[in-house]
């Protein structure tokens, strides 16, 4: 699953509990953020596999701590904490809810993988595997990042009141998701490296982390100074 994820992003902002944008981008890509850096690291191990599945190159034999089931309920608790206690230090109004959905929108990530991988989710550690592997069918799997992701969107444009420009803006970095996913299923490429693989895991993700940022910013109203 890839940018299927960030639907969960876009269905989770709300007027009332005012996460930004950019904050759930991060949120529902915090277990891969985790994977990438550990596989940097050389801790959790990732082979790079031409046609290892028709949608998918990724081999992950070993990532219990960024992708067992304890672990994502783990770093699901983990991030709700983190932005309660971000959100105070900073002084930030938040609704009470907020921390929760930071810790669903995490743990969302784990549910929409084992849709789509292989069995390589370990339950703990890295024993009793699961996944119903919707990578071996492309087109299904293609369709289902697709529907998500529009699903997630209309749902932000509705719940979310905004300037048109902004809903333009929205739209177009929706369309650009679909475009990535679209080079990312469909382009055929060589495998990469393990490390080189992950180092575009964090560029890719961070670089819809600022646009999510950039896009909220678009139209919003500047104070007026006028007497
Ligand atoms: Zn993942």
């Amino acid at each position: 699953m890839f940018v299927g994820h960030y639907s969960v992003a876009f269905a989770a902002k709300s007027d009332r509990n005012k996460i930004p944008l950019w904050v759930l981008f991060i949120a529902v890509q915090f277990l891969d953020y985790i994977w990438a850096t550990l596989v940097l690291l050389g801790i959790e191990k990732l082979h790079v596999v031409k046609g290892f599945t028709a949608g998918s190159m990724l081999d992950s034999y070993f990532h219990p701590y960024s992708h067992s089931l304890i672990a994502a309920v783990i770093w699901s608790v983990v991030a709700g904490l983190i932005y309660k206690a971000v959100s105070g230090w900073h002084g930030r109004h938040y609704s009470k809810s907020a921390p929760l959905i930071i810790g669903i929108a995490v743990f969302s990530h784990w549910l929409l993988d084992l849709i789509a991988h292989p069995r390589d989710l370990a339950i703990y550690e890295n024993t009793w595997k699961v996944g119903f592997g919707l990578w071996n069918y492309r087109d299904a799997e293609f369709a289902l990042e697709i529907a998500l992701l529009a699903g997630g969107v209309i749902l932000y444009l509705t719940r979310n009141a905004m300037p048109a420009i902004r809903k333009g803006a929205v739209i177009a970095f929706g369309i650009g998701l679909v475009i990535v996913q679209i080079g990312d299923t469909y382009v055929p490429r060589t495998p990469l490296t393990d490390k080189t693989t992950v180092t575009g895991v964090w560029v890719f993700y961070t670089l819809f982390v600022l646009i999510a940022f950039a896009v909220e910013k678009i139209g919003a109203t500047t104070k007026n100074h006028s007497p």
